[in-house]
Order: C-alpha cells, then sequence, then structure tokens
C-alpha cells in the first residue's frame, strides 16, 4: 500500500469514529452512572389523596391516564414505576414535606407520617426500589437495576426548633433537610422575604448556624433551596461540607426570588457544593416554557461555575405545571439529548454523566467524610433561645394584627 493509500484510510477511519462519537445521544450518559433527582414530591400526594394508604396504589403501573393521579385529573402527578424506567432515572430524594405555617398542626407527627409513607412504598416495591442512606448506595442499587431511593426532610419546621428531631429524622433515614420551606422560621428566613422589602428579616441566626453544624456532624447535606438570599450566603459560610440547593434554578435567567443568583453559584463553586435546576415553569420563565428553558438555566449555572456544580431537582409531583417537553418522569432523556444536540463540545458524555448524578454523589461522598472527621463531637444539646421565639411571635403577631386591620378597612369598605 502507496504512503498516500495508507493516509487515506487513516484520515477516513478518523472521521468515522469522529462522526460515530458525535452521533452518541445525550441519553448514553443515564446507562453509566445513575441519574440522581434531589426532589420530588410523591409521598405529599400519596398523603393528600390517599391519607397514606398505599396498599391498593399500582405504583408498577403506567398512571398517566388514571382516574385519581392522571394527568386530567391531577397537575402534580408526574411520577410512576413505568414512567421511570422510560425516563432512566437511577436515584431519586423522596421528599417528606408537610405543610408550613401558623395554622398548621401536628407538624411533626405528619412528618414522620411521611417518612414512613416512603419507606412502605419502597418496601412494597422490592424488585424496583431500594432504600439507599449513603452515596455508595446509589452506585449499588444502580448495579441492580433497583431505583435508588433515598429521603430528603423538606423544610426545617419540621424539627420543630429542636436539634434532637433533626438527628432522629437522620436516624430515620433523612439525608438532607431543606433548612426552610417557604415559611420562614425563627432561625432562618425563607426566600419570600427577599420580594418583601418591609419584612422583619432574622437571616440564618446562630441557633440556625448550629442546626448547620449539627448537620455537618450528623453527615446530613445543608439544602438551601426555599431558603432566603443571605441565609444562603450564611449556611455556606456557615457549613463545614459542601450544600446542596436540590431543587431551584438560575435568578439570572427567570428573576424569582426561589432561584440562586450569581454570587451564590460562585460561592457553591468555592464551597464545592451543587445546584440541582428546578422544572418548575414558573420558576423558569415568563410564559410558554419548554425544555429548551430548563437547558438554558443548566448552561447559565455552567457558564457562571462550569461542569461540576449543576444536576437535576425535577420537583415532579410538588407543582402543577412543567415545560413543554418535560411534563414527567418519563422525559429526562430528551433533555440529556437536546443537551448535547446544541453543545457537543460542553456536552460531552463525561460532562453529561456529571450533571446525571456524578456531581450529586461527589458532594454526597464529601458530606460523608466531613462526617468522619467530626466522630470526636458530641450532639449539640443547644436549646433555642427565648429571644428567637419571642422575637418570631412578634412578627405573627404584628402580621396578623396588620390582616385584621386591612380585613376591617375592606369591609368597612364593601360594607359587608
Ligand atoms: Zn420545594
Amino acid at each position: 500500500m502507496s504512503t498516500y493509500l495508507l493516509f487515506l484510510v487513516i484520515f477516513a477511519s478518523a472521521v468515522s469514529v469522529l462522526r460515530a462519537t458525535r452521533d452518541i445521544p445525550g441519553r448514553v450518559a443515564l446507562d453509566n452512572f445513575p441519574l440522581i433527582d434531589g426532589h420530588n414530591d410523591l409521598a405529599y400526594n400519596l398523603y393528600n389523596k390517599l391519607h397514606n394508604q398505599i396498599y391498593n396504589f399500582s405504583f408498577h403501573k403506567d398512571l398517566s391516564q388514571d382516574s385519581l393521579f392522571g394527568s386530567d385529573s391531577c397537575k402534580s402527578c408526574n411520577t410512576d414505576l413505568v414512567r421511570i424506567k422510560k425516563g432512566k432515572l437511577g436515584a431519586q430524594f423522596w421528599s417528606a414535606f408537610v405543610d408550613c405555617g401558623p395554622h398548621q398542626d401536628a407538624i411533626v407527627s405528619k412528618s414522620f407520617e411521611q417518612v414512613d409513607v416512603i419507606k412502605r412504598l419502597i418496601d412494597k416495591y422490592p424488585q424496583d426500589m431500594e432504600f439507599v442512606t449513603t452515596a455508595d448506595g446509589i452506585e449499588d442499587a444502580f448495579l441492580r437495576k433497583r431505583l435508588a431511593s433515598l429521603i430528603g426532610l423538606e423544610g426545617g419546621h419540621s424539627i420543630d426548633n429542636k436539634l434532637a428531631l433533626l438527628r432522629q429524622f437522620y436516624q430515620l433515614g433523612a439525608r438532607y433537610m431543606t433548612l426552610t420551606q417557604s415559611c420562614s422560621l425563627p432561625w432562618a428566613d425563607a426566600s419570600p422575604v427577599d420580594s418583601q422589602p418591609e419584612a422583619n428579616k432574622v437571616d440564618l441566626t446562630n441557633f440556625g448556624k448550629k442546626i448547620v453544624l449539627e448537620m455537618n456532624r450528623l453527615g446530613m447535606m445543608v439544602d438551601l433551596s426555599h431558603v432566603s438570599h443571605n441565609v444562603m450566603v450564611q449556611a455556606i459560610d456557615t457549613s463545614r461540607a459542601p450544600v446542596i440547593f436540590s431543587h431551584s434554578s438560575a435568578y439570572s435567567v427567570f428573576p424569582h426570588h426561589r432561584n440562586v443568583k450569581d454570587d451564590v453559584i460562585l460561592k457553591i463553586k468555592q464551597n464545592g457544593g451543587i445546584i440541582m435546576v428546578n422544572f418548575y415553569s414558573a420558576f423558569l420563565g415568563e410564559r410558554h416554557v419548554t425544555i429548551k428553558d430548563v437547558a438554558r438555566h443548566i448552561n447559565h449555572i455552567v457558564d457562571v461555575a462550569g461542569v461540576d456544580y449543576v444536576g437535576i431537582g425535577s420537583d415532579f409531583d410538588g407543582v402543577d405545571s412543567f415545560p413543554k417537553g418535560l411534563e414527567d418522569v418519563s422525559k429526562y432523556p430528551d433533555l440529556f439529548d437536546l443537551l448535547r444536540e446544541k453543545n457537543q463540545t460542553r456536552w460531552t458524555i463525561e460532562n453529561l454523566e456529571k450533571l446525571a448524578g456524578r456531581n450529586l454523589y461527589r458532594v454526597f461522598k464529601k458530606v460523608e467524610e466531613v462526617r468522619d472527621t467530626l466522630l470526636h463531637e458530641r450532639p449539640d444539646e443547644s436549646l433555642i433561645p427565648d429571644e428567637d421565639l419571642a422575637r418570631a411571635a412578634g412578627s405573627v403577631k404584628k402580621y396578623s394584627k396588620l390582616l385584621t386591620f386591612i380585613t376591617v378597612v375592606v369591609m368597612y369598605t364593601l360594607r359587608v
């Protein structure tokens, strides 16, 4: 073979290898490493619709046409095992969430019931789901072709200002706690205060910082979705381990107080944490939100911090409207295909694996490592200071006084 011919053969095969690599769709990443979703509220729907009585709940069937859980009757029902398999989901943090606010009762006991129903659902489907409490457990379940199922406690209201309850939720398997949900707590503000200039802010109090430190000691991930901007900054500065946003998107792409501003995205890079992008339409854009908007939020976080600090936290089953093209748990692969289709240099299969799960796995592993260096620390016995409780009670009183005043004015005006 002449040198010229040899060169031609080598060149042609190099081109075909390159073309073949380029033709690999993004979804292939989900076969290599488990896709870990940071947030799904199915358990809240089980409470709401079934009072947690799940023996007649057919999670193993496609529920999209179901009379109770189908998309026609329930806008926030997006999950079942058939569609999870289609969607190549490898691991799920199931959210243990109960409503917050001054008029809610039995918050703690209801929260324990949510942990219970998640565990019972996992036990009901042993061929499909596996209860997991460690980073390595996620990979093990993936190898056994089971959905790694973890618990995330959504909202510090569930621990009723008590470190003892935090520890007990950890003992039961909760591996992250979102510091607040949408209600501010006596020790931490929730994100709505960022759009209320007159709000009485407490930021993250000293007791709130103790909660963060105790979570580090336990090996429980600190979740900053839902907290105010100041609390995000202060919690990152306090934490001895990387922190997460289990379901939050990018503020610069769409300015909503639930989204994360660029200064915090940069702090997450320094902290080694992760922002898992939320699919809720109301956090993603103004109107006609599509799968492309989710890609925009993901790409923005990568623009600011790099590909190591981003993940997926859909919020399926927690909200009532999702982007066109990402309506339920069967659609994740389309997002990975889309990202790769639009930018193959950025979205190599390796980088898509990071987005899918390697980044969260790294954070979780580090949180466990930090826990192992803190074995000498004793559990924190601190109680919430009376001043924190008094201040919180004061602002609730002030708020209800204001509400009474507005009601009286409205009633007087309308003469009702
Ligand atoms: Zn939430």
